[in-house]
């Protein structure tokens, strides 16, 4: 009683210092060390784990260190008593009598050699045996054995020396690691080999005196050369592992689940991408792969070299915050399917326009008419994304990128306009490498598994999976401009949905791709932010992202997707893209969803009544008894029609109405454009900027009259544009068309002196 008692105390007085210092070490999926960092004490201490432990190391070292490690409780009392009388017979104290366990008692906290050292170090052993297994107390002993300069324990040594981890060394391997820790000072590994080998032998043979292991392997180990020497500790994707350290600083191993294999692949592709691209200034890429089926973070490579620099390779080309260019857009469309305003054969017009005061134009300056949304995303217009964006609603759109976690956007957040379509807006590439995911993922969202202990499966819709559907249907057509022109025609074209993306002064190149397996976002450009001419989504990052697509997921068998449930198909007038009126002669087929998708008929056509000879049309307010007829003719948005006479192209005008109609003209009056009602202008006194004018009018005008503060002004074709020179104050602005109708806006001018 009274000894369990002390036994208790000294238990809690002294505890047993088991806290190891480990150097932290990095893992890929397939357990490589993909980096490692100095311990407390600057060396290499790898936590070994315990499945590392093989049956073969473990047997070999237990034959060699302790063989009735098994059957002891610590001490080995007949060895201490032997070591003892030996001792006392030699007059000098010899080693021996020390089990693992006491070694590892003496590896944890390092003395003199005394009697009285020994004796605490036995007891040490005790306590260790009560309070861990056999097993555990191996691992602590592999742990902390030197290895010679500072590398302690198997794990360091065998990924040092070997490039392997503990559980793949051979036999001839892990024996002479197990002799280095008798003489560490004498047999350094890739110096001594040849002594090594020697010592390695001598042991190898007792192995086979004693019927260890089956003679063949024995005799394998003992012709297998060392092919062994310090290598660097290993270094790859340094910004992933510089920020799963800062994430988990304390813990001793994180598991990851970063392919290494991908990793060293992809890092090697964009390297020599670089290579080639160096000579026209572009000097740094970064690419992130997201496995889909696992949301997991399989490869990040931050910058083409992050050994390099000059061109900042430190930096981080995943998460640094840039301009997206277009890549944004496919999220506008697919808000809009979801809308229920468009689908992708509805048309929209693509034709200059004015949102109050914001006037976008394309890539190409060039304006294409009706097109349909699949034209328009896959030749990644401009107005047209405006268009979706301005009816989908700016402050939708930007909720939805902060529900996905783009932390730049909600910082900006009121900053931002229309704009934010084409581009004018902060995000990274991590950021819209997830959206895309989602895009892969029927429309949900997820945070990324990083390490293997992460288990994140559920998210979020931002989109509903039939807009993801159709969403992917149009982005992995091939027949489009941004298919580089080395893949055009190519066999080995991977089958994958992609948008390109080009930033404002030609500074990024994006190119974002998805399939159902995998989920890749490459950036291209430099990250002095310096703009390269020929630089371009589609010429600059799609080829490396096709390359690395077929490097990782080469013909993937995995099938394509399947249309979800909710996705029908029906027939539209290829005029409108809406379902047929009784007028509509050319069909075609679209996708839409049903109760979402706008069932509005087809009104491509509207009918007219004209005189006989069709010089005059009539509305139902002056339409004559008899000698009229009824015409079909196009069904115009103003817009259209300006854009057509802007443009000269022909179209089937309505005759001019009626003369003597007194209904119509209350009707239809001309919009003025520009400027925009009610806006505040600030005008340098000294400069002579002028404002100016613009209006929409139906096709049936043909002048209009502009005046200011009812003073006249001009008179022209209305699409012609005026220009007047502000006046300070309150300006009334005026225009009326040739049938009289008019409209009025004000603005506010205010004169400063600059
Ligand atoms: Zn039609
Ligand atoms: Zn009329």
């Amino acid at each position: 009683m009274f000894l369990i008692a002390v036994s208790i105390f000294i238990n809690i007085r002294y505890p047993l210092p088991t806290n190891i210092d480990y150097s932290q070490i990095i893992l890929s999926s397939d357990s490589t060390v993909i980096h490692s960092y100095l311990n407390r004490g600057d060396k290499w201490r790898m936590k070994t784990e315990l499945h590392e432990i093989t049956p073969l190391l473990r047997k070999a070292i237990v034959f060699k260190e302790d063989r009735f490690f098994y059957y002891h409780g610590g001490i080995n009392y007949l060895a201490v008593v032997r070591a003892l009388f030996n001792n006392i017979i030699s007059g000098k104290r010899t080693s021996g009598a020390s089990t693992i366990t006491m070694q590892v008692a003496r590896l944890l906290e390092p003395k003199e050699r005394t009697y009285i050292n020994k004796i605490i170090e036995m007891y040490r052993a005790i306590q260790l045996e009560n309070k861990y297994s056999k097993d555990e107390i191996l691992q602590m002993y592999l742990n902390l054995v030197p290895y010679g300069g500072n590398i302690e324990g198997v794990k360091a040594a065998s990924v040092l020396y070997f490039e392997k981890a503990p559980n793949h060394l051979s036999l001839a391997e892990l024996t002479a690691l197990s002799i280095i820790p008798n003489r560490p000072n004498s047999l350094v590994v890739g110096k001594d080999n040849a002594e090594i080998v020697k010592q390695r032998n001598k042991w190898l043979k007792r192995f086979l005196k004693a019927k260890l292991f089956p003679k063949q392997q024995i005799e394998d180990a003992i012709n297998e050369p060392l092919n062994a020497y310090r290598h660097e500790s290993p270094k790859y994707a340094p910004q992933y592992c510089y920020r799963i350290k800062q994430q988990s600083p304390k813990l001793p191993i994180i598991h990851t689940h970063l392919d290494y294999k991908k990793q060293r692949k992809v890092q090697k592709i964009v390297e020599n991408y670089i290579k080639i691209l160096y000579n026209q200034n572009i000097k740094n890429a970064a690419a992130l792969i997201i496995d889909n089926r696992t949301n997991s973070v399989v490869t990040y490579v931050g910058s083409a070299d992050f050994y390099n620099t000059e061109d900042a390779g430190q930096v981080d080309g995943i998460t640094a915050i840039r301009s997206p260019g277009s890549t944004l857009k496919p999220l506008v469309y697919a808000n809009g399917f979801d809308k229920g305003i468009i689908t992708p054969k509805i048309k929209i017009t693509d034709v200059p326009v004015n949102f109050s005061g914001y006037e976008p134009s394309n890539y190409d300056d060039k304006f294409h008419g009706y097109i349909t949304v699949e034209y328009a995303l896959i030749n990644s217009l401009n107005i047209t994304a405006v268009k979706v964006l301005s009816q989908v609603g700016i402050k939708n759109f930007i909720n939805t990128l902060k529900r996905m976690n783009f932390e730049q956007i909600s910082e900006d957040e009121d900053k931002l306009g229309l704009s934010v379509i084409l581009g004018g807006c902060g995000v990274s590439l991590e950021q819209l490498t997830k959206m895309y995911h989602a895009f892969a993922n029927k429309g949900k969202f997820t945070e990324l598994n990083w390490l293997t202990k992460d288990t994140i499966m559920g998210g979020f819709n931002i989109i509903s999976p039939e807009s993801a559907y159709m969403l992917t249907e149009i982005l992995s057509k091939v027949k489009r401009p941004d298919l580089p022109t080395e893949w055009q025609n190519s066999a080995d074209l991977p089958k994958v949905a992609w948008k390109t993306g080009t930033s404002y002064g030609r500074k990024d190149a994006w190119s974002i791709g998805y399939n159902k397996n995998y989920t890749i976002g490459v950036w291209v450009g430099n990250f002095s932010s310096e703009g390269v001419q020929d630089m371009s989504g589609a010429t600059t990052a799609s080829p490396l992202l096709f390359e690395i697509f077929n490097t990782i997921d080469y013909r993937s068998e995995a099938e394509w997707y399947d249309v979800p449930e909710d996705v029908k198909f029906r027939l539209v007038c290829s005029e409108t893209g809406l379902p047929p009126n009784s007028f509509c002669k050319n069909i075609t087929t679209d996708a839409y969803i049903p109760l979402i998708s706008t069932s509005e008929i087809c009104n491509h056509l509207q009918t007219v009544y004209v005189s006989p000879d069709s010089s005059i049309a009539y509305c139902q307010g002056c339409l004559p008894k008899n000698s009229y007829i009824k015409a079909l003719y196009p069904n115009l948005p103003a817009e259209m029609i300006t854009y057509y006479k802007l443009n000269q192209i022909k179209f089937d005008t309505i005759p001019a109405h009626n003369p003597k109609c007194e209904v119509v003209f209350s009707l239809n009056k001309p919009a003025i454009t520009s400027p925009v009602n009610n806006v505040r202008y600030y005008v340098d006194r000294t400069d002579s900027t002028e404002i100016m004018l613009t209006c929409n009018a139906t096709n049936d005008v043909s002048k209009v009259f502009w005046y200011i503060n009812d003073k006249f002004v001009e008179s022209c074709k209305p699409t012609h544009k005026v220009f007047v020179k502000p006046k300070s104050g309150r300006m009334k602005i005026s225009c009326t068309d040739d049938k009289g109708r008019n409209s009025n806006i004000y603005i506010n001018v205010e004169m400063i002196d600059f």
